[in-house]
């Protein structure tokens, strides 16, 4: 992919990139790995000086890094700017936990005293994805820095300037060379840079096939790897819930980012006593809105991230009607310049289709009719994926059954899947491995190192 900024909102060039050479990667890589030696021996609050400052500087910066987002991949402006606030709070959230999350851990042994200790591995490889361009970093770079690790990030190729602006932030932030580094390299070129024995892990977030090429290099180099892929979350709407509520939400978990965000409602299960109401009322829910530029304040619905985002997502849902599926609403690309797609609602797609289990990366809703709750929990559980998912009833104990049945890394009960720096956040099966944010997201890239202290008489 050409590293370029292209406005989807009119799908014209605005900016185009040269990519890294192989000399500048090289010198990448030595900076890197030299920054290391150092920052391993700076301290926790060292480190959280420099973040708190990062945070800082983010908001400060908010509105001119929210039109970079709006205009490289199409978000709309408010939710770009509640991106930048987002990912400031999880800078903020690590530079306050980590000393604490990080701490010696005391170990009971007969064997005298034992501790384990947190130490850093070294340089470290985040992959990105474009549709939160921000966040996304955020969630890698953030704990890395605190446990004493060193980054390279490659972003990816539609979101250069975004990319740029946060090397930009950490260097004026005060952040040494090396520690955080920004690479222009091509997805493809990523697999042979796991070779390097420099690089001591790596983090993708991103699609399968992108998971899979950099888990198979860092498995060959026998190094560690944190997936985060895709997602198609079952929203389960039970026959006590409240409708209205349920409607609402389900509005926003399938819409937020122009439905581009993993963790978005993606298949909505309803039993058959509330399957009528649901439907016209989430129908009329998505339909009408004020489809425009995303930079202006009052446009409810913008343009996906590309032209080929939108054409896959015709193309998927055109093989899902060929396939027997209703549409309700929508369903065609908007006739106008730029990347828009209609937002589109879709019911009666046969379970077990090969439709079924492909990702709807866009805003295009599936509504299932089940007969009940157990039915429910068959249909959320029958995908290649496990990320996220939605239940949605008034009998908060129901829910917590339900969620115990789900196979997926997070259950939110009466609303979508959301996202907190304190929660922790990943999936299981195709979704990846590995957890991000939280206490969790300290934990994947540290050698957790036993100390064991004996008496110098100790017996054997
Ligand atoms: P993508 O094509 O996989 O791109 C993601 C990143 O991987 C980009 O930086 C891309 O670089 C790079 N890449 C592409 N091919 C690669 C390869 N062979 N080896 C290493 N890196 C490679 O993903 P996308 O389709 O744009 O992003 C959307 C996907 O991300 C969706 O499936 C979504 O669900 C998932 N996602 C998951 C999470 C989560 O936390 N679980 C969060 C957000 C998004 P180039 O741009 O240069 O190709």
């Amino acid at each position: 992919m050409t590293i370029a900024t292209i406005n989807p909102f009119t799908n014209t060039t605005v900016k185009r990139f040269t990519e890294d050479t192989p000399e500048q990667i090289e010198q990448a890589l030595t900076t890197a790995a030299a920054e290391f030696t150092h920052w391993r021996r700076t301290s926790y609050q060292e480190r959280a000086d420099l973040l708190y400052k990062v945070a800082a500087l983010m908001r400060e910066r908010k509105n001119e890094l929210a039109t970079l987002i709006t205009t490289e991949m199409g978000k709309l402006i408010a939710e770009s700017v509640g991106e930048i606030e987002l990912s400031a709070a999880i800078f903020d959230y690590y530079a306050e936990n980590a000393a604490r999350l990080l701490a010696d851990t005391p170990v009971k042994t007969a064997l005298g005293e034992a501790l384990i200790r947190h130490s850093p591995l070294g340089v470290l490889l985040g992959v990105e994805p474009w549709n939160f361009p921000f966040y996304q970093v955020a969630r890698f770079a953030a704990p890395n820095v605190m446990i004493g690790n060193v980054v390279l990030v490659k972003h990816a190729s539609n979101v250069p300037q975004c990319a740029i602006a946060i090397e930009t932030i950490f260097r004026d932030a005060g952040a040494p060379a090396g520690l955080y580094t920004n690479l222009l390299i091509p997805g493809r070129d990523i697999s042979a840079l796991l070779n390097d024995p420099r690089i001591k892990g790596a983090s993708l977030t991103g699609s399968e096939a992108a998971g899979a090429s950099l888990a198979a290099a860092a498995g060959q180099n026998i190094k560690k790897s944190v997936l985060e892929l895709g997602g198609s979350d079952a929203f389960i709407v039970l026959e006590d819930a409240d409708i209205d509520q349920a409607v609402e939400w389900a509005y926003v978990g399938r819409m937020n980012n122009t439905g581009q965000s993993c963790v978005a409602s993606k298949r909505f299960i309803v039993v058959a006593a509330v399957a009528e109401e649901f439907t016209r009322k989430f129908v009329a829910r998505m339909s009408n809105l004020k489809v425009g530029d995303p930079l202006d304040k009052s446009t409810q619905f913008g343009p996906l991230s590309s032209e080929e985002a939108a054409v896959h997502l015709e193309d998927q849902v055109r093989r899902a009607v060929k396939d027997g599926a209703t549409v309700l609403l929508g369903g065609k690309r908007i006739d106008r310049a730029g990347a828009f797609i209609e937002a589109t609602v879709l019911t009666d797609i046969t379970p077990g289709s090969p439709i079924s289990y492909e990702e709807l990366f866009g805003p295009v809703a599936v509504i299932y009719r089940v007969n009940d709750e157990q039915a429910a929990i068959a249909l959320a559980n029958d995908s290649p994926y496990g990320l996220g998912g939605s239940v949605f009833t008034n009998d908060i104990e129901r829910g917590k059954r339900v969620a115990d049945q789900i196979d997926t890394g997070m259950v939110f009960i009466n609303h979508p899947t959301w996202t907190a720096p304190e929660l922790p956040f990943g999936g299981v099966k195709r979704s990846g491995y590995g957890r991000e944010l939280s206490g969790l997201g300290v934990e994947e890239f540290v050698n957790k190192k036993l100390i064991r202290v004996s008496g110098l008489h100790d017996p054997l």
